[in-house]
């Protein structure tokens, strides 16, 4: 990584569509099966050697059996070497964060094989003229494969240091790129600030009263997923309607996906260019699942994955993405600081001590902005 005191950097990944020829499609998925196996073999003697010498084997001592591998497998020489070298990399990250979550005194599982189709990508790890991957042409040349139709919809703002090949549920290809951008943290906002609260039936409330809500096309398109469902569940097993139903289903995933990304994208986008702070609540995702209720809403809302949306755009804008302690942010008055408890069901703050009366959610989005300027001042 870069040493010095230029301004801090961040990868980001930039997702385009390719379109690859039948015959380097048949080709991707060769080796997409030859690094599946590469990655279970990998993992079975990682495994093997934990479980008999409690020892772990490195990447490194794997890079020389694979080499030797080589001169055997002909399939194992026909993927690109970075592409074959990369499996390698992942496995030591398997390893890696099992034996974090060891040392931290859990009981994970080892890291699991990966059956057919669970294994779906390639990396190539080195881009630009002369390496695996680059541009030609206006396509994207993948060595050992070809020239590969690819629809450039935006600009990359930088260069690109790794390429990530993929195959959705629905049989489309992908080109992820892997960029370093610099964060201008420096950067001052003029903005105002602002507390954020998850909504259940709203995607957000606002602390200046407003919300957000879930867009209706979103909805009406998670409505058809679970008509779907419910179809698919009804089709008779092995039946060709049921395969049919089944790619129906896959489709409305993918659609569903890809219009709540784009709704986090352009909300987050919107939010750090409009206030200078944005107060939200550090949430335990995983303690929440726990209650149905909330994990539906979390789940569904993408809450998650709209929070890293918004901490790396923030980064960007130089908007300051604040994380306070959600405990008690819904049942304390944002006006008198008093408890005023409430079940989930009450869906109004009305407070008995000072007479404040609010939608619930925007009280809770006031107590997180208030914690947050708090934690600013202090
Ligand atoms: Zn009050």
């Amino acid at each position: 990584m870069s040493k010095g005191t230029s301004s801090p950097k961040a990868m980001r990944n930039y997702r385009f569509r390719i379109y690859p020829s039948r015959e380097q499609e048949q080709k991707l998925l060769d080796w997409i099966e030859t690094c599946r196996k590469i990655f279970n073999t990998a993992i079975a003697q990682r495994k093997e050697s934990w479980e008999k010498e409690k020892r772990s084997l490195s990447r490194r001592e794997q890079q020389v059996w694979l080499k030797e591998a080589k001169k055997e497998n002909e399939y194992f020489r026909q993927v690109h070497s970075q592409v074959a070298q990369e499996v390698l990399f992942r496995v030591e990250r398997a390893f890696a964060a099992f034996f974090r979550r060891v040392k931290n005194g859990e009981t994970p599982g080892y890291p699991r094989f990966k059956g057919r189709g669970r294994y779906k990508s390639l990396t190539f790890t080195q881009f630009g003229e002369g390496k695996g991957a680059s541009f030609q042409d206006g396509k994207l040349k993948l060595s050992k494969i070809g020239l590969v139709k690819i629809k450039l919809h935006r600009q990359i703002p930088s260069t690109v240091k790794t390429v990530i090949i993929k195959r959705d549920a629905v049989g489309r290809w992908w080109a992820v790129f892997a960029v370093e951008i610099e964060l201008s943290q420096q950067q001052t906002h003029a903005g105002p600030a602002i507390g954020l609260d998850a909504g259940l039936e709203k995607f957000a409330a606002l602390s200046d009263d407003s919300v957000i809500e879930n867009p209706r096309h979103l909805r009406k398109t998670e409505e058809r997923l679970k008509r779907a469902q419910r179809e698919l569940s009804r089709k008779e097993k092995g039946s060709r309607n049921r395969e049919r139903a089944r790619r129906k289903l896959a489709k409305l995933h993918a659609k569903v996906r890809s219009q709540r990304m784009d709704f986090l994208h352009k909300q987050s986008r919107k939010l750090v260019n409009t206030y200078s702070l944005i107060a939200v609540e550090e949430l335990n995702i995983k303690g929440m699942v726990k209650n149905h209720h909330l994990a539906k809403s979390i789940s569904d809302a993408g809450w998650g994955e709209f929070i890293s949306m918004l901490e790396y755009k923030a980064g960007e804008a130089g908007t300051k993405l604040v994380k306070v302690n959600p405990s008690g942010t819904s049942q304390e008055c944002s006006r008198c600081g008093m408890t005023v408890p409430k079940e989930l069901s009450e869906r109004v703050h009305c407070c008995p001590y000072c007479g404040l009366t609010l939608d619930r959610d925007v009280n809770a989005a006031r107590n997180i902005l208030k914690r947050a300027l708090a934690l600013e001042a202090a």
